[in-house]
């Protein structure tokens, strides 16, 4: 080893892109930034420029300030551009399936932080990697927790066991759901994550979206993985093995660990700015199933994942307008989950759909969530 990778961050402005530089700085040594690029934080975007210095970079705002040693590309040519060896997808939401699958069809690693575009073209993009060589490392933590248990294992697992925090609603019945504001939704207990994950893990659809990715990441049946709430936040996930054993991996809560470990692979380095459990304090780690009465979003993510096709995708353009419409405080929380399934029911799902096929999808299930807010639901 000892090579210095060359990086492309895609969503660096956002928290998985800004801990994703924080690995960078600690362990300058090992990588050299090369592209970068951001939605409309331009500030930041230009401080990062500034640090880092680029070869490459995007932006979504309107204004293109000037870099001279710095060439503005699209995502997408960021993502297969030859002088890159390994891409960090950290755009969140839709916006991260084209780079996505640019990433994978130029062969690249790919550190992928975005569930959504497993989600919504898990065959498409896994087939892709497949045929192009692409290695697709996650990043979210429970996917590199059974990632990191399935080190040297050949058997096939029994089950894969995700663990939820519970969000900051746990415990919480419907009718004191019905209440909830967006501050108390945004205050996570145990993660530093941006917005949109923020909420999602508040209504557990973040858990359902992850089930899904976990389907594709792994190749196993939605079936064989359970969602367990842990609100210790100190267990990953799990995996159960055909023997009966099962293999967990255990670590302080914080994202820095599995980007870190996405981009050394096979490597574990020291990180001194990684914090370590400490056990004087740990008294107990629980498990019990999710309440899915009160959080119906797990439910309609995992039924969406089973039936496959284009439901995955609707779900996700629904809950990604739903959850913008909760967080302009145009919808109650409990709103977002009615929504959904409201939508989801009106579809007629396309199996084995085409790129256009699954983007025809979005734009359908993104006009209808507002059409139905809009009519007050
Ligand atoms: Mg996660």
């Amino acid at each position: 080893m000892g090579n210095i990778v060359r990086l492309a961050v895609l969503g660096s402005t956002g928290s998985i892109g800004q801990q994703t530089l924080e690995v960078v700085r600690a362990l300058p040594h090992r990588f050299c930034i090369v592209g970068l690029a951001a939605g409309k934080n331009i500030s930041l975007l230009s401080q990062q420029i500034d640090e880092f210095k680029p070869r490459f970079a995007y932006y979504q705002g309107k204004k293109s300030p000037a870099y001279p040693d710095c060439q503005l590309l699209s995502a997408e040519e960021i993502a297969g551009h030859p002088e890159i060896d390994t891409v960090v997808i950290a755009t969140p939401g839709r916006a991260g399936l084209m780079p996505t699958l640019a990433a994978v069809k130029a062969g690249k690693t790919v550190a992928l932080a975005n569930k959504e575009s497993l989600v919504m073209a898990g065959e498409i993009i896994t087939s892709q990697a497949k045929k192009n060589k692409a290695r697709i490392l996650p990043v979210d933590s429970e996917h590199s927790a059974i990632w990191q248990c399935l080190q040297g294992e050949k058997e096939k697992v029994s089950q894969l066991i995700l663990t939820a925090s519970g969000g900051p609603f746990y415990g919480y019945s419907p009718a004191r759901l019905e209440k909830v504001s967006v501050q108390q939704a945004l205050k996570h207990p145990s993660w530093r994550m941006g917005r949109k994950v923020t909420i999602d893990s508040a209504t557990l659809m973040n858990k359902g979206l992850e089930v899904i990715e976990a389907h594709w990441l792994f190749n196993i049946a939605v079936d064989s993985i359970r969602v367990l709430i842990h609100p210790q936040s100190i267990v990953h996930s799990m995996v159960e093995f055909t023997d009966g054993s099962v293999k967990a991996q255990l670590s302080y809560p914080d994202m820095r660990l599995p980007i870190q470990y996405a981009l050394t692979y096979p490597e574990r380095l020291p990180n001194l700015q990684l914090p370590r459990l400490d056990w004087g304090n740990i008294s107990q780690l629980t498990f019990e199933p999710a309440d899915l009465d009160a959080f119906p979003c797990l439910k309609l993510a995992i039924e969406a994942g089973k039936k496959g096709g284009t439901y995955p995708a609707v779900l996700c353009a629904a809950d990604e307008v739903a959850v913008d419409l909760f967080l302009s405080q145009r919808i109650k929380f409990t709103a977002i989950a009615c929504l959904i399934e409201e939508i989801l029911g009106h579809h007629q799902a396309t199996a084995q759909p085409s790129l256009s096929q699954i983007i025809a999808a979005d734009h359908w299930a993104r006009q209808k969530v507002l059409k139905l807010a809009g009519a007050g639901l």
